[in-house]
């Protein structure tokens, strides 16, 4: 219960996210307040508060315990706290909370998502297949503008001659696009996949 209260949790906290990146497949520049819905774990700070509460229940339902006194009846002289746990004893809802965090995150494409809180369409496919699509989702993928931008090819050009992003490929590009573009492409059916097999075999987005 201190340490969802501590100032140090952040450091924790870009472990836990590094996590979420390998587990989705997402890459390092994909906005972290994205992470928790394509690899479907809510953030650290939802999990911390969601372990607090359910601690909390139990002490609330055991009031010989000692901590219950601890808790709701401190004694006068005590060590102080700049984040008293008994300030705000309230329960969160995980769920809204997580709706309520995704909706002001502001995440590119964000208005895909219909229910962060449930698995994405395509969450079953390959590895492959699906950390294509997810980088598709967030704007952030092995395209030739970022590689480009991290000094790994001499031109972010696509074929076409326009600077290959993950959103021109999939929305705009004469030569490779997606019927339909990113919008279809995010439900994941069969022509979504076919065309994400496509993509990762003729070029370098896969990797
Ligand atoms: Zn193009």
């Amino acid at each position: 219960m201190l340490w969802s209260r501590s100032s140090h949790t952040n450091l924790i906290d870009c472990q836990l996210n590094s996590t979420m990146r390998l587990v989705s497949g997402c890459l390092h520049p994909t906005q972290t307040q994205r992470l928790p819905v394509p690899s479907n774990i809510p953030s650290p700070n939802l999990r911390r508060q969601s372990a607090v509460d359910k601690m909390l229940c139990k002490i609330v339902n055991h009031q010989d315990w000692p901590v219950h006194t601890d808790v709701f009846s401190q004694a006068s002289q005590r060590l102080s706290s700049r984040h008293p746990i008994w300030l705000d004893l309230s329960p969160v809802d995980m769920n809204s909370q997580w709706k309520e965090d995704w909706q002001s995150a502001s995440v590119t494409n964000c208005a895909l998502v219909e229910d962060p809180t449930s698995r994405q369409p395509g969450f079953d496919l390959p590895r492959c297949s699906w950390a294509l699509l997810i980088r598709f989702r967030a704007g952030q993928g092995t395209c030739k503008a970022s590689m480009y931008k991290w000094g790994l090819t001499k031109s972010p050009l696509s074929s076409c001659g326009d600077p290959q992003t993950m959103d021109h490929t999939v929305n705009s590009c004469p030569l490779i696009k997606f019927e339909g573009g990113l919008t279809i492409l995010h439900e994941a059916e069969d022509d979504a996949v076919n065309w994400l097999n496509s993509v990762a075999t003729t070029s370098a987005f896969a990797k």
